[in-house]
């Protein structure tokens, strides 16, 4: 076992884009567990867009890290040793035990998990927690009925890809946005989507319209600004929309993008749309139906997945930086050590 852990802090609550200087690199001494305790050693850290938000102290729906506290983060880890019982040498848990190589825990947050022939990384992604928030906002707030359209933004990313592969389960036409034609040439091509449409295209209000005739009866919201501007329009009358996420406004410092409220609620009166923000926890009573359908989908290969492994812990902040900005291509996640 390595002597030292490694573990990065936050080091100051960033103004706008976060910097390197916001993140600090500590190294300090292995835990011991004690009696009741297990050490849980990182394999895989997950990094996701709401890790911005707990990096400011603006007043959320969850606490923010503490300026010289470990980042948050969900990981898969093994267990290095053990005096908990249940909890055995060698286990794969997962643990909220952020971004750094050792943990301690008293069992209660570390649940075993088992990926079957699939990754251990997917626990973090398709099966883990950005599956389930596609998964339980599209099928409990989308309720998408067969021949609709359904539009997703970041449509490469973890929940895109996961609510607009459900979309052609359910029988849906499936409409991407993505930020590059790479990108959108993976929605289109390997993914299955009907269409995909660049965000940053200066024709794409043209294009995005275009690609949905029928108009627009879910819009699974991850990305609010210029892309929620150019979907308002397009939405048909009760047309559902979970807001999952607005990653085009975690960092900036005025709001992108400029819908008026007054403009808003004329067309959710005269449309009588359904807007409901959620956050996946909501729906911690679906989590064995997720496991149960998305696990049989991936396997059938109805639902596909793509990964952006980065290797070191010491590049987290740095990748993290990117998935605010489009850089990462598929589920982000930092390949922290190997399974022994
Ligand atoms: P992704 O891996 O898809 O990464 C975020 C993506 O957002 C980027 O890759 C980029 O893709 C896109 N993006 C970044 N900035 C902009 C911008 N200015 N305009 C348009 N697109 C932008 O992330 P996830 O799949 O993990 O998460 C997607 C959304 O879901 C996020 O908003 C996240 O906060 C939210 N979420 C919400 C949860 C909840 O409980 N409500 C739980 C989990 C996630 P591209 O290059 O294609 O534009």
């Amino acid at each position: 076992m390595a002597s030292d852990n490694r573990r990065i802090v936050l080091a100051a609550r960033p103004k706008g884009k976060p910097t390197d200087s916001d993140f600090r690199l500590e190294t300090g001494p292995v835990p011991e567990p004690g009696p009741g305790q297990a050490l849980l050693r990182t394999l895989f850290l997950s990094l996701d867009p709401y890790m911005r938000g707990r990096m400011s102290d603006a007043k959320s729906y969850a606490a923010p890290v503490a300026v010289d506290g470990v980042m948050e983060a969900e990981v898969v880890a093994q267990v290095a040793a053990s005096r908990v019982d249940g909890l055995n040498e060698g286990d794969i848990v997962l643990s909220r035990s952020g971004w750094q190589d050792y943990a301690l825990t008293d069992g209660k947050g570390a649940r075993k998990v088992d990926t079957g022939e699939l990754p251990l990384s997917t626990a973090l992604g398709v099966l883990g927690m950005p599956g389930m928030t596609a998964y339980t906002g599209l099928l409990t707030i989308g309720k998408p009925k067969p021949g609709e359209t359904i539009v997703v933004a970041a449509a490469s990313g973890p929940v895109g890809a996961t609510v607009g592969q459900i979309g052609k389960v359910k029988g849906c036409r499936v409409v991407g946005i993505a930020g590059s034609a790479e990108k959108c040439a993976f929605v289109k091509d390997e993914l299955g989507f009907d269409a995909a449409v660049d965000h940053r295209s200066p024709t794409f209000a043209e294009e995005l319209a275009d690609a949905v005739p029928d108009g627009i009866d879910v819009y699974f919201e991850n990305v609010g600004g210029k892309v929620f501007e150019a979907v308002l329009p397009l939405l048909n009358p009760f047309a559902r929309i979970p807001v999952c996420g607005l990653v085009a406004q975690y960092n900036a410092t005025e709001f992108p993008g400029a819908v008026p409220v007054p403009v808003l609620m004329r067309q959710a009166l005269s449309k009588r749309l359904h807007i409901q923000g959620f956050l996946v926890f909501d729906f911690n009573a679906q989590e064995d139906d997720f496991r149960r359908d998305v696990g049989q989908w991936v396997r059938e290969g109805k639902i596909r997945y793509r990964e952006d492994v980065v290797d070191g812990l010491e590049n987290a902040p740095r990748a993290f930086q990117g998935l605010l900005e489009g850089k990462n291509f598929g589920k982000l996640v930092i390949r922290v050590a190997d399974r022994t």
